[in-house]
């Protein structure tokens, strides 16, 4: 199959190179020549763990291209991908979909011949049909139909989720865009993903269905780690207690700083404002968004607690700025909250990120960057871990010990046991564990 991607981002450029190692022959295209000039380089201009040797695999086999000339790759292809931004509209919080619809204006144009035009974007309910209109509008002869493809990816795992998802879904009207989706989805297919074909708008609903879901569990046990430090339990244990019954599951039961990302803060809140406006509020993901947005700054009042209650003047190590480890990806991370958090109490922030201080940097103003983990805790009167990066898992703590100004430890994601902490005289704060 000729598959072009419209859009070359974490999404895009991960798809992209999963169909073409499926042996299809993909063209990714994006309106960023920056992206386009990385890539056709050989550079990738985001960071994902596999993504470069995929990508230059793939290339070297001429099976995947890159453009920003939109009007070939679409004139050539079997099924054109919209895999373009939908972030928060400013004001209201419902999906911008000025991007989708720019999208779909500019493939139009560019049509020969059946094509299926699918929606890889996250986008609200009846999108599929805006897009179908604004097609048929821009070019009233050409053959097309218009599926929902929802990505279900995670960053930092987006090529493994790809090749081997939990289920694929597939929202669709019409025989013949279905013969082309489960063509380009063959290969899962022999591997038994399950492969769910709904109608279009139940496509773009599970999406949004599927991430609120998984917000409110992140937000639920955040509530219950509030808790636990009230009346002295542990929440790692009580993640476990319950995360092993099976109708709960253990994942996303991890308590934290709140959920971030490019992903659950924009879709919860455009999937509330969807069922205000269609007269059937869902007032349970309204307060889950209320919720975790309060939380990412009370993170900031723990940190100041754990420095005695002050930190004006004071220096504060950040350890991680990712929403979470293995991206760069820096929109919507808690470090952002609580760092600003910090600086409005009047202390000086020091960060480090594996992958992150470049994209972190136009997002904050007057933190400085560190080199690594131990050169960032220098003369720091705290360390607060903010991601759980690998390379934060095992630190040396007799030496943080010895070149900080005071041994406190925030550990945010609870990656430590406080005994291994306190037994080098660290004072030490993580979250939900009221317990000793
Ligand atoms: P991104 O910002 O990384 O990439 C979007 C790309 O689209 C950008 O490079 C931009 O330049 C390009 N673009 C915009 N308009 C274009 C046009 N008219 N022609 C060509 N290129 C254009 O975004 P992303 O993180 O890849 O997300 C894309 C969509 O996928 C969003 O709707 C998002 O909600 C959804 N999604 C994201 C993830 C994730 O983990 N990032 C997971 C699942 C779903």
């Amino acid at each position: 199959m000729r598959v072009t991607m419209v859009g070359s981002g974490y999404v895009g450029l991960v798809s992209g190179a999963c169909f073409a190692d499926f042996g299809h022959t993909v063209t990714c295209v994006d309106k960023d020549p920056g992206k386009i000039e990385a890539l056709l380089a050989g550079r990738m201009p985001i960071f994902e763990p596999g993504l470069d040797a995929l990508v230059a695999t793939n290339v070297a086999q001429n099976r995947l291209a890159f453009t920003t000339d939109l009007a070939p790759a679409v004139a050539d292809a079997d099924a054109v991908f919209i895999a373009v931004g939908t972030p928060s509209r400013r004001g209201d919080g419902f999906a911008d979909l000025t991007y989708v619809f720019q999208a779909a204006r500019e493939i139009a144009k560019a049509l020969t011949g059946f094509t299926v035009i699918v929606t890889k974007s996250t986008v609200p309910v009846g999108t599929g049909d805006e897009v179908e209109r604004i097609i048929r509008e821009a070019n009233p002869d050409a053959e097309f139909a218009v599926v929902s493809n929802p990505e279900f990816l995670r960053e930092g795992a987006a090529i493994d989720d790809f090749k081997r998802p939990d289920r694929i879904v597939i929202g669709l009207e019409g025989e013949r865009a279905e013969t082309v989706m489960r063509e380009i989805y063959r290969p899962l297919y022999l591997n038994q993903a399950p492969i769910l074909v709904t109608g279009r708008r139940t496509a773009e609903l599970t999406k949004y269905a599927a991430n609120a879901f998984l917000a409110t569990k992140i937000t639920f046990i955040n509530e219950i780690a509030d808790l636990c430090e009230q009346v002295g339990a542990d929440v790692q244990q009580v993640s476990r207690g319950i995360g092993l019954d099976n109708r709960i599951g253990a994942k996303f039961l991890h308590a934290g700083p709140g959920y971030g990302g490019s992903c659950f803060p924009k879709d919860t809140l455009a999937l509330v404002k969807t069922a205000q406006d269609a007269g059937t509020p869902i007032r349970l993901v309204e307060t889950v968004v209320a919720v975790n947005d309060q939380r990412k700054r009370a993170m900031a009042r723990k940190v100041i607690l754990a420095c005695g209650g002050a930190v004006r003047g004071k220096r504060i190590a950040v350890l991680g700025l990712t929403f979470k480890p293995n991206t760069d990806d820096m929109r919507d991370s808690p470090a952002l909250s609580i760092i600003t958090g910090l600086q409005d109490a009047g202390a000086e922030v020091i960060a480090y990120d594996p992958e992150g201080i470049e994209q972190a940097r136009p997002l904050l103003d007057k933190v400085t960057y560190a080199a690594d983990a131990y050169a960032c805790a220098e003369g720091a009167e705290a360390l607060v871990i903010v991601t759980e990066w690998n390379a934060f898992r095992a630190l040396d703590f007799a030496r943080l010990g010895r070149s900080m100004a005071a041994k406190v430890l925030v550990d945010l994601r609870n990656v430590y046991r406080p005994e291994e902490v306190e037994r080098h005289g660290f004072a030490y704060t993580s979250v939900g564990r009221g317990e000793g």
